[in-house]
Formats: C-alpha cells, sequence, structure tokens
C-alpha cells in the first residue's frame, strides 16, 4: 500500500530490506522493481493451506499469493513466507510436505511466528510449553532436511539470544504513523519519529525501562516476554 516506502528501500542497495505482505499487490511494476532491486525480499504471509489463509486474509488471498510465487519463481527472484503459528494449524505448517513444497516454488526464507496473543480471547490459540517444544523440534528438523533455506522461528529462537530483543536491544518497530514501539507484539509507543530521532528513542528512559523489565522478567519460555509482563508495561506506558 506505501510503493513510495518501498521505492525509497529500493535505493538503499546495501540494506536488506523484507517485505511483509499478503501478495495481493504484486503487479508488473513491484515485479519489475523487485527484479531490478534484490535487495527487496517479499514476505508472503500466509496461515497454512488456501481454506486456513482465507478465512484470516480474504477470500481469494490464496490463490493471489500462488500466482505472486510463480511470477517471482520465472525471474528468478527470492522470496519468503511468514506463517502464524498457531495451536490449530502447528502440525499442517511444519509437516515437510508443506515447507518442501513450497520450496519447490522457488521459496527460499520460512519464517514461523508464534502466535502472540494481544487480547485475552485468543489466548487459546497461543502454543504452550510442550507445543512450543513440539514447535522447536520440528523447526530443527525441517533445517535439517531443508539446508538451502533459511527457516526461523520467532520469537522462539530468541532463547538462543538471551531473550526479549525488543525496545532497542535488537531492534525496534516503528508503526504506520510513526510511533516507536518496543515490538510490534508490544503496541506502545510513547515517542513518535516526526518530533524525536531514532537515537533520543533508543536512549530514552521508557526504552531502558522496558529492556530491564525484560531482563528481569522469569526465565524465557518461548512465549511473548513483554506480553507476560504487559501489566507493567501498561503501567510504564501510562506513568
Ligand atoms: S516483545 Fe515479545 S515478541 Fe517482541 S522481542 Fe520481546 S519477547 Fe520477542
Amino acid at each position: 500500500m506505501r510503493y513510495d516506502v518501498i521505492e525509497a528501500a529500493s535505493r538503499v542497495r546495501d540494506i536488506i530490506f523484507p517485505v511483509f505482505t499478503n501478495g495481493t499487490r504484486i503487479d508488473d511494476d513491484c515485479l519489475s522493481l523487485l527484479d531490478r532491486s534484490r535487495n527487496v525480499i517479499p514476505i508472503f504471509s500466509l496461515e497454512g493451506d488456501a481454506a486456513k489463509t482465507d478465512v484470516r486474509r480474504g477470500e481469494g488471498v490464496y490463490a493471489a499469493v500462488q500466482k505472486a510465487m510463480s511470477r517471482l519463481q520465472e525471474k528468478g527472484i527470492l522470496f519468503g513466507v511468514s506463517i502464524t503459528v498457531t495451536t490449530e494449524n502447528m502440525q499442517a505448517v511444519t509437516d515437510p510436505s508443506y515447507i518442501s513444497n513450497l520450496r519447490n516454488m522457488g521459496c527460499g526464507l520460512a519464517f514461523f511466528v508464534e502466535y502472540v496473543p494481544v487480547s485475552e480471547q485468543t489466548e487459546h490459540l497461543a502454543l504452550d510449553k510442550e507445543d512450543l517444544a513440539e514447535l522447536g523440534n520440528a523447526v530443527s528438523a525441517l533445517r535439517g532436511d531443508m539446508s538451502d533455506m533459511v527457516i526461523l522461528s520467532f520469537p522462539g529462537d530468541e532463547e538462543a539470544m538471551g531473550g526479549c530483543l525488543a525496545s532497542g536491544r535488537g531492534f525496534f518497530h516503528i508503526n504506520s504513523v510513526g510511533g516507536a514501539e518496543p515490538c510490534p507484539f508490544s503496541p506502545y509507543a510513547k515517542y513518535n519519529l516526526k518530533s524525536c530521532s531514532v537515537l533520543d528513542v533508543l536512549q530514552s528512559g521508557y526504552f531502558a525501562e522496558l529492556r530491564e523489565i525484560a531482563k528481569n522478567a522469569d526465565t524465557h519460555n518461548g512465549g511473548c516476554t513483554l506480553f507476560q509482563e504487559r501489566n507493567k508495561v501498561a503501567t510504564l506506558y501510562a506513568g
């Protein structure tokens, strides 16, 4: 929807920009830009098969993604997928046949994004400790079998990186109105990039305290630390 942002990113050729998309806007112009600018890598959001993807993202979205993938493959353009993993689709999306099918279509990257509830009515979709262990094993097996693909699990892989990477420890998130959020999964923007710099945000007391909350949280169990500590985060945000 913000083609101007994609064009700006395409000009910064020494930085890789993964662009997460539902795939419905890969038209001829976009395809030509992606062909010229290999630093911009489309990442298609999928929920599993056609039925599961269309239920969440709208009728016909899966077919649009298939079409876009096939056009990218014809031109040899690298692309990836981002799959939200829930208790309802975990078995299907970690099945080797599902991922190898994507690989055969030209997909080179797969992000498994564990469902992080930001509303309490959807907590049943979040993976519990047993599910997370199962997902970890499935991802390791996929990495072994498909070594020509990059396969990442988020936030599960954070455990190996010492826990929560939000609030500038590893990254932060700028939302569509310029708000500086600790993470897309923790949408508490106290500062806006329209009125302060990236450095101001990174050096702010707010982000420092958020990093402390994450550091002092209970052992990282593969879920989202700032969601577990959401009451403290909300109090800090309101303060
Ligand atoms: S806020 Fe949650 S998802 Fe974001 S980096 Fe921290 S643990 Fe990971």
